[in-house]
């Protein structure tokens, strides 16, 4: 598809609605005001969606038109289109299933037999796991990906309302890392450092002050940082860029930036 013609032009608007008004996306894409206890408030803030993310998936004071024309704008200067990113996304994450699988057949098959069937068809759980993989078909030179660590059993639906809908799936990063780096990614898929910092200042201050300060450390060379040294994959990307033209906003600690992807991804 080539690009549309502006910002406002109505195929392109109709283009990203898909049938829901832009006005109730960004509601539903927006982060969370509330804390856990006030879920209802949020769900109504959500434009009742309730399967909001808590970090958001576009900033506070983020548009959505401005966000996705101008990633397809970037997309359309290295001559890359959406689905080329969707399928080499897609065939990381199902080669490193593959992978994981094979660990807990090998390691631990009867806690692997024991864990749900849609469970098993995903991602680990296990710092084991975690390791990096280079994937040297997928992946550029310099440019490794790391499964995910963590495993929330919570799924996370297309904002759109499609029966799309995914996991984490690992992180893929620009070597090598600094122990700070290391850190920055491990929070990663957690909605990033901002949302854990108030509970790691609680539980580490006094006990492990160097953990603290690499959190300060952390934010500090990311505001100053130009370009991004790592995106975070989840299962459900490959469908919000494919059908949505969606990297998630530069206001989301989720985001997935298109010139990282399209340089690590040995598409240019
Ligand atoms: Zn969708």
């Amino acid at each position: 598809m080539t690009l549309f013609a502006s910002v406002n032009s109505p195929d392109f608007i109709e283009f990203v609605e898909k049938g829901v008004a832009i006005e109730e996306l960004e509601k539903r894409l927006r982060p969370a005001k509330y804390d856990n206890k006030q879920h209802e408030k949020d769900v109504r803030e959500h434009a009742g969606y309730a399967n909001f993310s808590r970090e958001g998936f576009i900033g506070n004071d983020e548009k959505l038109l401005d966000t996705i024309y101008k990633d397809c704008k970037t997309l359309e200067s290295y001559g890359v289109k959406h689905h080329e990113i969707a399928a080499a996304l897609n065939r990381l994450i199902s080669i490193n299933s593959e992978e994981v699988k094979k660990i807990f057949e090998s390691r631990n098959s009867l806690s692997y037999k024991l864990l749900p069937k849609f469970v098993r068809k995903r991602l680990g759980m296990r710092d084991e796991i975690g390791d990096s993989h280079s994937c040297e078909s997928i992946l550029n030179d310099g440019y490794n990906y790391k499964l995910s660590s963590l495993f929330t059993f919570g799924e996370q639906n297309c904002p759109w309302g499609c029966n799309s809908y995914g996991q984490n799936a690992g992180v893929i990063y620009h070597g090598p890392l600094t122990k700070d780096q290391k850190t920055e990614i491990m929070f990663a898929q957690m909605g990033g450092i901002d949302a854990h910092e108030d509970s790691i200042n609680e539980a580490f201050a006094g006990v492990d002050d160097d953990f603290v300060l690499s959190v300060k450390r952390i934010k500090k060379a990311r505001n100053a940082r130009q370009e991004p040294y790592y995106a975070p994959i989840t299962h459900l990307l490959p469908h919000l860029i494919e059908v949505h033209y969606f990297f998630e906003g530069t206001g989301s600690p989720y985001r997935a930036d298109p010139t990282f992807l399209i340089k690590s991804l040995k598409l240019r």
